[in-house]
């Protein structure tokens, strides 16, 4: 059963408990106790307690936004009158009234109630009643629930008030109370419980949404390698450590050649499937700690930790026969000299480049921290 609906029953559980401790006090203890036959008992106590099934129905759909068409609130309100009535027949003794005038009430009342059945049963929208309702998406009138919750959990505590003080400190119902008191206090316990699962389970929902929303923001949508941005990030935290630990670190901006002219023979889906297959096939040869990145376009990006310039060359020629359709690369090599920022390094890398494909491409350039040298 969803969560949302476990908490709506338990809640009209509550309020029906509420009202049942009322009820059977006032109304179905004195029908049983006086000095009646038993059927006559059994009839007058079936009236209050068919009564709370209505108002437990009427409570749940109040709770679960149910009351939403015109002909589900012609049907409640119907209930409703035929609950005041029932109560108002037991509570109000006849001869409080003549007998002509509280019979013509009650034939007045009980009129009353057919007559919005019958409205209801002739509303155009009383066909679609069974259909499944949609008022998850609705408010579940939250400052309606919270005042019927109060009044149900306090109706034990104050009929133990009430009859402590009108029976001079005894409380001749003090066993049925604390039944009472004792079911509405469980049902709060599985409310509260039910809450906490709900919450815990949102809560897991909303770390992996987190997860999901991180690895979105970190990753290219089409290669799913780390983004520039990430890349940014990661580099300079690669040389940070690179220079806590006195390590050879080397970056590589690759480039791939005539790509707008493969675009223009294959078409731009074929262009961004051979980035793709480049950049899982790049990804499978290179080592787990390296950083390959989606730089822009056709153009990427690996920073190679622990790795000094020619190692890095071996690494991309790896790359370049890695690279699918026959397509080439080129790509610059510049080792970071412990000094330059991380922007002066990648400007290097990309002179390194440039120089590549100035070169004729399908090449390594190795920058040197004042010159490019070609390999
Ligand atoms: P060069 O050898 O000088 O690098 O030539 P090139 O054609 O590779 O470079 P150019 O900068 O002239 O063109 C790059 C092309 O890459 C143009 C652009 O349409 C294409 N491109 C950039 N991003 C994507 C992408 O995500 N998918 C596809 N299919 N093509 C892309
Ligand atoms: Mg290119
Ligand atoms: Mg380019």
């Amino acid at each position: 059963m969803p969560t949302q609906n476990r908490e709506r029953l338990l809640d009209s559980a509550v309020i029906s408990c509420g009202y049942a401790l009322v009820v059977a006090i006032f109304l179905i203890k004195p029908a049983v106790v006086q000095d009646r036959s038993i059927p006559a008992a059994l009839t007058l106590a079936a009236y209050p307690m068919a009564d709370l099934f209505i108002f437990a129905l009427l409570i749940s759909l109040l709770l679960s936004g149910g009351l939403g068409t015109q002909a589900m609130r012609l049907l409640a309100l119907a209930q409703l009158a035929l609950l005041v009535f029932d109560l108002a027949y037991a509570f109000i003794p006849a001869f409080l009234l003549q007998d002509s005038l509280f019979s013509g009430i009650t034939n007045a009342a009980s009129l009353a109630v057919y007559g919005l059945l019958g409205a209801a049963a002739l509303h155009p929208g009383f066909t679609s009643l069974t259909a499944p309702s949609s008022f998850e998406s609705r408010p579940q009138l939250p400052w309606i629930r919270v005042p019927l919750l109060w009044t149900a959990a306090l109706a034990g505590p104050a009929l133990l008030a009430y009859e402590a003080w009108r029976y001079d400190g005894k409380v001749p119902d003090a066993f049925v109370i604390a039944v009472g008191c004792t079911v509405i206090f469980g049902l709060v316990v599985g409310r509260l419980q039910a809450l906490i699962t709900r919450v815990n389970s949102q809560s897991v929902e909303l770390a992996e949404q987190a997860r999901r929303l991180e690895v979105l923001a970190s990753s290219d949508g089409l290669t799913g390698l780390v983004n520039r941005r990430t890349w940014d990030d990661m580099l300079t935290a690669g040389l940070e450590q690179a220079g806590r630990q006195q390590l050879t670190t080397t970056v590589a901006i690759i480039d791939i050649d005539h790509f707008k002219h493969y675009n223009d023979t294959h078409g731009h889906q074929a262009g961004d499937r051979l980035l793709k297959t480049a950049a899982a096939g790049w990804s499978a040869q290179i080592r787990h700690h390296d950083v390959l990145a989606r730089y822009g376009g056709e153009e990427f990006i690996v920073l190679l930790p622990d790795c000094d310039a020619a190692t890095a060359a071996e690494t991309l020629g790896r790359l370049r026969a890695a690279t699918p359709d026959n397509q080439t690369f080129s790509a610059g090599i510049a080792t970071w000299n412990h000094e330059e920022s991380a922007d002066d390094l990648v400007a290097r890398a990309h002179a390194a480049l440039y120089a590549a494909k100035h070169d004729g491409r399908d090449r390594s350039v190795i920058a040197e921290p004042n010159r490019s040298v070609r390999v």
